[in-house]
């Protein structure tokens, strides 16, 4: 039987340090645009095109020959939107024209269809009462104006969002070098855990953590790989283990950390590789695990994270997000900041800094009318109540200490969404 662990109490900031230390960004890979959204571009993206490519207008109207003024003129022919004038635009005529079609010849702006008034017929001819006087370029994008020939777009290490995307379509960039999703394969260990689709026996429970990781994986970007339930058995558990460092970047396992006599996890680690901590200091989680093995010329890194559910996703949060981000080529890898006001009083925990889960949401009545994200617990924080998990959007970082924080006590928070 064990009775303390030999493991340095490390501080989180300075586990998370050893964790990023261990981490490079994985080689880029090419991919199709169309599947390259939410990851981290590994080269610069030029337009090899202007856009517009053609002087365009911006308005449904009439192009003109500006310096005709206001006046009645034939309308001598029509430019829709996708086709080209087949006439060149003389003094003293305009052409009727639609928004993105290309001006044509001759003419060098657009009066808006309101500020123009259709005749009747007069011997065949249709013409236009003009009321505006408009300089030239008027109404006109002209080429080149929302992007340049050979302008960069998009930089190296700039995320795909929805509009990074829209730019690729616009530039024809088809496929992109960007830095791959991580593997993330997750493993559960306890001969207590069945299969959630199971009903339990005497002394049994479902396994949630495998579901709630794998999800977790998704939702930050990784590709998750089940690697379904270990015992709490040396061989199978070193077989499972093996089996997800040859297939996968990183390795997630659950339970076994602590100090029962089947917590095998941390032994099997130092064999396996390099452990660099087994300790942090923080509620909940606190025999957090981890250590990087080279396996096939490839460093991997393994979280060997505690097995109740809330501990092993709040240290999946502060600790293996961060990772995956760095493997995904993230600059910033770390989770996003903000300030909190709280709700009610949290007491403090004497000996640990505590990651309280928390629901923010904007509230404009805070701070004299300023406004500011108004802190609400999720309630009792029991680390196996993963109900405690439910509707979190942040982690309090709530420092060590006495007593507790009032409410109205403003905090930071740590977003658990991107
Ligand atoms: P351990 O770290 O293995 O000592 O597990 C700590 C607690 O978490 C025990 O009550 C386990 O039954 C529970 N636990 C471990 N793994 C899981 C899991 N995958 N799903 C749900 N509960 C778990
Ligand atoms: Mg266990």
């Amino acid at each position: 039987m064990k009775s303390e662990s030999t493991y340095p109490m490390l501080a989180v900031a300075d586990a998370l340090a050893a964790v990023l230390d261990q981490v490079e960004p994985l080689p880029p890979q090419l991919m199709s645009s169309s599947a390259a959204l939410g990851l981290i571009l590994a080269a610069d993206v030029t337009a090899s095109a202007p856009l517009p490519p053609f002087a365009a207008s911006t308005k449904d109207g009439y192009a003109v020959v500006a310096s005709d003024g206001p006046g009645t003129y034939p309308i001598v022919g029509q430019v829709t939107a996708g086709r080209v004038a087949d006439f060149v635009l003389k003094p003293g005529t305009v052409a009727y024209i639609t928004t993105g079609a290309p001006l044509p010849p001759g003419a060098d702006a657009v009066v808006m269809v309101e500020e123009t008034t259709l005749l009747p017929l007069s011997n065949g001819q249709r013409q236009v009462m003009i009321r505006q006087a408009v300089r030239p370029g008027a109404d006109i994008r002209p080429i080149g104006c929302d992007v340049a020939q050979g302008e960069v777009v998009l930089q190296a290490s700039e995320r795909l969002g929805p509009a990074e995307v829209g730019l690729l379509a616009t530039v024809g960039a088809n496929a992109v070098s960007v830095y791959p999703r991580p593997r993330v394969a997750v493993l559960s260990t306890g001969d207590e855990l069945v299969d959630p689709t199971q009903t339990p026996g005497p002394g049994q429970i479902r396994d949630s953590n495998r579901a709630t990781l794998c999800a977790a994986v998704l939702a930050s970007g990784g590709l998750p790989l089940d690697l379904g339930i270990a015992r709490d058995e040396q061989a199978h558990l070193e077989e499972c283990v093996q089996k997800g460092l040859a297939e996968a970047d990183m390795l997630i396992t659950s339970g076994g950390v602590s100090m029962g006599d089947l917590d095998l996890i941390q032994p099997l680690l130092e064999h396996a590789g390099t452990v660099h901590f087994g300790r942090i200091r923080m509620k909940p989680g606190k025999p957090v695990t981890f250590a990087t093995a080279v396996v096939n010329g490839r460093k991997k890194l393994i979280f060997g994270l505690p097995g109740n559910p809330v501990s092993s996703l709040v240290t999946y949060y502060l600790l293996a997000v961060p990772a995956m981000r760095k493997f995904a080529g993230w600059a910033d890898p770390t989770l996003r900041r903000v300030q909190a006001i709280l709700a009610q009083p949290l007491a403090l925990d004497a000996y640990r800094p505590e990651y309280h889960r928390a629901t923010l949401r904007w509230d404009s009545t805070l701070r004299d009318g300023q406004g500011g994200f108004l802190a609400a617990s999720t309630g009792n924080q029991a680390s196996s109540r993963l109900l405690s998990m439910r509707t979190a959007n942040a982690l309090l970082e709530l420092p060590q200490g006495e007593g507790e924080l009032p409410s109205g006590a403003t905090v930071s928070a740590l977003l658990l969404n991107d």
